[in-house]
C-alpha cells in the first residue's frame, strides 16, 4: 500500500515533546515533530531543537504525507513538506524519499507538477539581485532563460526533510527554463550555500498516485466555499489551485491567494459584461477535444477572459480584440481556447522555455519566425484561475509562427516570463464539441469573416435568429471597444484639467482604488502568469 508510512530507518525522541519521531531515511538531517511542531536536526543518535514550525497553511493540496506514487519505475512516498508564501500566493515542495534512497521534491506549475531533484552545489551562481525575468543565464554549465523571481518565505515545515527548514526571514527564489523543457530553481535561504535543482514536468497519472487527501487522483475540491467579500454570495472554486475567482452575482474579482479567511482582496468590474453578454462557450460546459499529444480529452471550461491590445499612440495599428478560455483536465492540467479575428486556436503553456533569436525563436528542433509584438490587456473575466487575475493586466506578448501551423506565444508580465504552444483550431470543431446550438454557431464564426456576411455562415436557422445573434454580436464588439479604449486611462480628465489638476488626481485613484497590488512575481517560484495569446 502506497499509503502505509514508508519504512521505519531510525526514530529518536523529540526534545520539545518526547513524542517518537520517525526518520524513514538514514540521510534525512532534519524533521519537524508531528506533536509539538518542534524543528529538530539529528545529532548522533540524538535529536537537537532548533525552533518550532508554524502551523501549516490550508491551501487545499490533494497531496499529503504518506501519499505514494511511482516515477520511471522506482516508488516513492512523500514524507515531507515545505511550505512556502510569496506575494502571488502559497506553495508547496514536497519531498519525496524513493526507495532506492534517493530525494526529490514534487511541486504544483500551472495545475501540473514538476518532480526535481537537488543537484550538487554550484561553484559559482549569479547573485539574486543580478536575475532578471526575461534573460537568459550560464548555470551550472548549460544556458537557462529566467521565467522569475520572486521574494519568498517559508512558512512552515511538516515530516522528515532532507537539510533543516530555515524558517526565519524572506530569500529569493528564481524560476529557470530552458528549451529542454527542464525546470531549474536556485533557492538564496542559505546565504552561504545556494540550492539548485533541476526537474521536469510530470502528470499525476503517470506517477500513479495514491493515499491522497480527496481519494482519486484530481484536484477538485468542491468544499471550499468562502463569502464574496463585496457582496456575500457564495464562491465555491472548483479546483483546489484557483487563485481567482469572479463572483457570479456582482461579478467582483475575488483574490484567493492568501487563503479564505480575513477580508479578500477584490475588485469590482463595471464594464460589458455584466450586461448580460455571456461567454459563448457557458463556464462550467465540457467539450472532447484533442489539444496535443494526449489526443482526445473532456476539457471544462473553468475561466473566460476579454482581452485587448494596446496599439501605440499616433502608430497605424488598429485595436483589436479577443477573448480566452481557460480549460481544464483532471489529469493534464490546464489549455487555452482563444478566440480572435483570425479564428479559433488552443494554446498550452509550456514548462520550458524556448529560445529567442531576434526575430524569431526554436523549440525542440522547430524554427518559428515573429508575427505580433504588443502590448495586451484583460478588461473582463469571469470562472477561476490558477493565477491572480490584476485588475486590467498588461502583459507584453509576441506571438510566433511555425511549421504546419503551429503558434507559440511569450508573455511577460510584471517580473514573470510564459510561454505556450499551439495550433490552429477549426470553428465548426469547437461548436460540436461544446455542443453548441446550431442557432449561436454562426457567432462562434463572427470573426473569420466581415460582419456583413455573417449571415450566410450559420445555414438555415432562419433570418431571425442571425439578426439576433449579429446583434449580440455588434453589441459585444461595441462594448469590448468602450472598455478597451475608455477606462484605461484618464486622458479626458488631463485634457480637460491638466496633469496637475484635482479632477485629474481623482480619476487616477479611482482606478486604483480597489485593485490589487500590481507588479511582478510568480505564485511558487513557478510561472503563473495567463497562457493566452491573440
Ligand atoms: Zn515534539
Ligand atoms: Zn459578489
Amino acid at each position: 500500500m502506497a499509503n502505509e508510512p514508508p519504512h521505519r530507518a531510525w526514530r529518536a525522541a523529540c526534545p520539545g515533546c518526547g513524542a517518537p519521531v520517525d526518520f524513514a531515511s538514514a540521510a534525512s538531517a532534519s524533521a519537524v515533530c508531528s506533536f509539538c511542531r518542534s524543528t529538530v536536526v539529528r545529532e548522533g543518535d540524538a535529536l537537537r531543537r532548533i525552533g518550532v514550525s508554524a502551523e501549516l497553511f490550508d491551501d487545499h493540496s490533494p497531496l499529503q504525507l504518506g501519499a505514494g506514487g511511482t516515477h520511471q519505475g522506482v516508488a516513492f512516498s512523500l514524507v515531507g513538506r515545505l511550505q512556502y508564501r510569496a506575494a502571488e500566493g502559497t506553495w508547496n515542495e514536497w519531498h519525496a524519499l524513493f526507495e532506492n534512497g534517493k530525494s526529490g521534491w514534487l511541486s504544483e506549475d500551472n495545475g501540473a507538477y514538476v518532480l526535481a531533484f537537488d543537484r550538487p552545489p554550484l561553484a559559482e551562481w549569479p547573485a539574486s539581485d543580478e536575475l532578471h525575468a526575461g534573460e537568459r543565464r550560464l548555470v551550472d554549465g548549460s544556458v537557462w532563460s529566467v521565467a522569475s523571481v520572486v521574494s519568498a518565505s517559508m512558512l512552515a515545515a511538516q515530516g522528515e526533510l532532507p537539510r533543516p527548514p530555515r524558517m526565519q526571514g524572506s530569500f529569493t527564489v528564481a524560476d529557470l527554463r530552458n528549451e529542454r523543457d527542464e525546470v531549474g530553481t536556485l533557492d538564496y535561504a542559505d546565504p552561504a550555500v545556494l540550492a539548485w535543482s533541476v526537474g521536469r514536468a510530470v502528470r499525476l497519472a503517470e506517477l500513479a498516485l495514491q493515499g491522497l487527501r480527496d481519494g482519486p487522483a484530481e484536484k477538485t475540491l468542491n468544499v471550499r466555499q468562502v463569502p464574496c467579500p463585496s457582496c456575500g454570495a457564495a464562491l465555491a472554486p472548483t479546483l483546489a489551485s484557483s487563485l481567482s475567482i469572479s463572483c457570479p452575482q456582482c461579478r467582483a474579482v475575488v483574490d484567493l491567494s492568501q487563503g479564505a479567511g480575513g477580508d479578500l482582496r477584490h475588485y469590482a468590474q463595471n464594464n460589458s459584461g455584466a450586461g448580460g453578454l455571456e461567454p459563448q462557450i457557458p463556464l462550467g460546459s465540457s467539450g472532447h477535444l484533442a489539444l496535443g499529444a494526449e489526443g482526445p480529452l473532456d476539457w471544462q471550461v473553468v475561466g473566460y477572459l476579454e482581452r485587448c491590445d494596446l496599439p501605440e499612440p499616433g502608430g497605424d495599428d488598429e485595436q483589436t480584440f479577443w477573448r480566452e478560455y481557460l480549460l481544464y483536465h483532471r489529469s493534464t492540467g490546464f489549455a487555452f481556447l482563444v478566440d480572435t479575428d483570425e479564428g479559433w486556436s488552443w494554446m498550452r503553456p509550456l514548462t520550458g522555455a524556448p529560445r529567442a533569436t531576434g526575430t524569431g525563436a526554436s523549440w525542440q528542433g522547430l524554427a518559428f519566425s515573429q508575427r505580433w509584438r504588443y502590448d495586451a490587456k484583460v478588461t473582463w473575466v469571469q470562472g477561476e484561475f490558477y493565477w491572480r487575475v490584476q485588475r486590467e493586466e498588461r502583459a507584453q506578448v509576441t506571438d510566433y509562427a511555425g511549421p504546419r501551423g503551429a503558434l507559440l506565444s511569450r508573455e511577460q508580465v510584471g517580473d514573470e516570463v510564459t510561454w505556450s504552444l499551439g495550433q490552429p483550431l477549426d470553428a465548426a470543431v469547437v461548436a460540436s464539441a461544446f455542443r453548441i446550438a446550431p442557432a449561436a454557431r454562426a457567432a462562434l464564426h463572427r470573426d473569420s469573416a466581415p460582419l456583413s456576411t455573417l449571415g450566410t455562415l450559420g445555414g438555415g436557422s432562419g433570418g431571425l435568429n442571425q439578426g439576433v445573434i449579429m446583434l449580440v454580436v455588434v453589441l459585444a464588439v461595441v462594448a469590448m471597444m468602450a472598455q478597451c479604449g475608455g477606462s484605461d486611462d484618464c486622458d479626458e480628465a488631463k485634457a480637460t484639467f491638466g496633469a496637475a489638476s484635482t479632477e485629474y488626481q481623482q480619476c487616477l485613484n479611482n482606478q486604483r482604488s480597489g485593485g490589487f497590488r500590481t507588479g511582478g512575481g510568480s505564485f511558487g517560484g513557478y510561472s503563473s502568469g495567463s497562457g493566452g495569446h491573440k
